[in-house]
């Protein structure tokens, strides 16, 4: 894909925004998305709405006239006080404005009455980071004349600190703003709507504060676009701190020395640099500079350091990663790259697009129809790896009641001794693994299949026996289809000793589990935490060299035909092992723990 470009990860800012709504919401403040750091893009402005964001506000007429013509469903707030040379702009264009100036705002009515429009308007209060807003003892003196203006209706009071001056949004200012806010209602006899406290900054007192007073509502960007608290730099817990990503391609790379050979004068912007002598070094050069962004922004994604910047190069110190020419480097950013970047016609916008459920489903259905195709061909050659009772082995596990009266939870040899390794990581993190399910004979899989047929029959008694057949088969294989008859498979789930529960894995309510759509593995309308949840169970099995079966997150194969095809094996090691082959097995060697074959 085309270098250097941006990644947009839509369903990430869709988590960011959604977390920080409820979040705020659970002490009574809304949130407006802030979209001039991204430039109003409108896919972003649009994922902005779909997570629940009403108000969008940016700091330039151009950003929201694009919105606004492409479509953008939401209100919008211009955040920069107004040109006086715009004002006409502003009304026509702009739901509401935060203001400053009275001579502005004068203009706003002026224009208002013309066109017919109420524009409504947040006053600024300075309280100390000397940007935008209007002294507090001057404050009840312009609203006196604001109040007698037509054509503009005032909305609330607001104001932005930690911009300019990097003052602290603290408790204090918090509830001065709050007491001019009664002060003014008291006064006049209004009601203030929206008393806005500020932006991103104001993460740190939110948390701590009991009470919010009459803050109701806070402007929010680099919270939501890059997860991160402004103030110290420390990323929000629960957010994703990389939504986006920038791209850009190794153009050379060779062993050099880390100090240059020569006089030193100016550099290519005027500054005399400085070199750490490093001996020889591994070199490289990306094809991204200060054109394209602000490279002081940019934290690598490897383990390798940045040593400078030009115009069109920046060079890093690839130390031991393994890169080549052509190699993509990837960066997260802090919000002066990331404000850069979006800016930069030389940066390709890549919007990454989560995939709806019905095309996500659509993928797995073809995807399993390929499998079953492929597993119907694939040879077995049986290397006679002995079957062995997990029920006889001392790992910590929980064994779910099977319908299978003396059920034994057999598996093969290597698979017991994974099933062993995964159960002691479980155990690290104060968790258990439940084992669902393991060797199967057909008579135990015909049950399953009947079993759920009886319960389909009773719920849905309008349907066919062969719609009926239909729809179990989507999730359980037939008698001799199965691969639980190899030993290699195993149906597994995770509990939580700390909260006594089995883990939320978005379709089980405990042991059971609703059978639909939503148990294909990576299915997008879940929660997060049942996300979570499949992604720990999934990755102990698939470090294990399992794999998760398509359609049901529980289920992992080893050795056997499910295994073979997803892993480009030439055949299968375990092949179908038939009851009575088992029970004579287990008759022949009555007090070993292995069932040899
Ligand atoms: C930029 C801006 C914001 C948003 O700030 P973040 O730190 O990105 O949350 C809020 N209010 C005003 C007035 C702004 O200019």
């Amino acid at each position: 894909m085309s270098t250097p470009r941006i990644d947009i990860h839509l369903s990430k800012i869709a988590h960011n925004a959604k977390t920080l709504s409820t979040l705020f919401r659970s002490k009574g403040i809304d949130i407006i998305a802030v979209t001039k750091g991204v430039c109003a893009h409108p896919h972003i402005a649009n994922i902005l709405v779909k997570s629940g964001v009403k108000i969008l506000a940016d700091s330039r007429i151009a950003n929201i006239k694009k919105m606004r013509d492409a479509g953008v469903k939401a209100s919008f707030l211009l955040i920069r006080t107004p040109m006086i040379s715009q004002a006409e702009s502003v009304v026509l264009d702009i739901d509401m404005s935060l203001n400053s100036e009275l001579s502005v705002i004068k203009k706003l009515s002026e224009f208002a009455i013309i066109h017919g429009k109420i524009h409504k308007i947040i006053i600024m209060v300075e309280l100390g980071d000397l940007r935008e807003g209007i002294m507090p003892s001057q404050l009840e003196n312009t609203i006196e004349k604001v109040l007698r203006l037509q054509g503009i209706k005032l909305t609330g009071i607001g104001t932005n600190l930690a911009c300019f001056s990097g003052v602290k949004p603290t408790a204090e200012k918090m509830e001065l703003l709050s007491s001019i806010a009664i002060n003014i209602e008291k006064k006049f006899h209004i009601k203030l709507s929206m008393i806005s406290g500020g932006n991103s900054a104001n993460y740190n007192w939110f948390s701590t504060t009991k009470d919010v007073g009459r803050i109701n509502n806070l402007r929010l960007g680099e919270s939501i676009f890059l997860g991160y608290e402004p103030l110290t730099g420390k990323p929000i817990p629960k957010l994703y701190q990389d939504a986006f990503m920038l791209v850009a391609e190794v153009i050379e790379l060779k062993n050099k020395s880390s100090v240059p050979d020569g006089e030193i004068g100016l550099d290519a912007f005027g500054n005399k640099p400085k070199f750490k002598d490093q001996g020889i070094i591994r070199r490289a050069i990306l094809a991204m500079g200060v054109q394209d962004v602000m490279v002081t922004g940019l934290t690598p994604k490897l383990d390798i350091e940045i040593l400078g910047a030009g115009g069109d190069h920046i060079i890093i110190n690839a130390k031991k990663e393994d890169l080549k020419v052509g190699s993509d480097v990837s960066f997260t950013l802090k919000y002066g790259a990331l404000v850069t970047a979006m800016n930069s016609s030389y940066i390709f916008k890549n919007i990454i697009t989560p995939i709806s459920a019905a095309a996500y489903c659509a993928i797995v259905e073809e995807k399993d129809r390929l499998h079953k195709k492929k597993t119907a061909i694939i040879p077995v050659k049986e290397d006679h790896t002995p079957l062995i009772s997990l029920q006889d082995s001392d790992f910590n596990l929980i064994f779910e009641k099977s319908i299978q009266k003396n059920y034994r939870y057999l598996v093969r040899k290597e698979v017991y001794e994974k099933i062993g390794r995964i159960s002691k990581l479980l155990d690290n993190q104060g968790k258990k693994l439940i084992i669902r399910s393991a060797w199967r004979s057909f008579e135990h899989q015909q049950k399953l299949w009947d079993q759920k047929a009886d319960f389909l029959k009773k719920k849905y008694p309008k349907k066919t026996v062969e719609e009926i057949s239909k729809i179990v088969s989507r999730f359980i294989a037939p008698q001799k289809k199965s691969t639980h008859s190899t030993g290699g498979a195993v149906d597994a789930l995770i509990y939580d000793l700390r909260k006594k529960c089995v883990l939320d894995f978005g379709t089980n309510d405990g042991l059971h589990i609703d059978l639909n759509e939503k148990c294909y593995p990576k299915h997008p309308d879940i929660s997060e935490e049942a996300k979570k949840n499949r992604k720990l169970l999934m990755k102990l099995f698939e470090d294990e060299d399992f794999v998760c079966d398509h359609k049901e997150y529980w289920h992992f194969d080893y050795g056997n035909i499910g295994w073979a095809v997803e892993k480009y094996k030439k055949y299968a090691n375990y092949g179908i092992l038939k009851e009575s082959y088992v029970q004579s097995a287990a008759l022949n060697y009555p007090d070993k723990v292995f069932f040899y074959l």
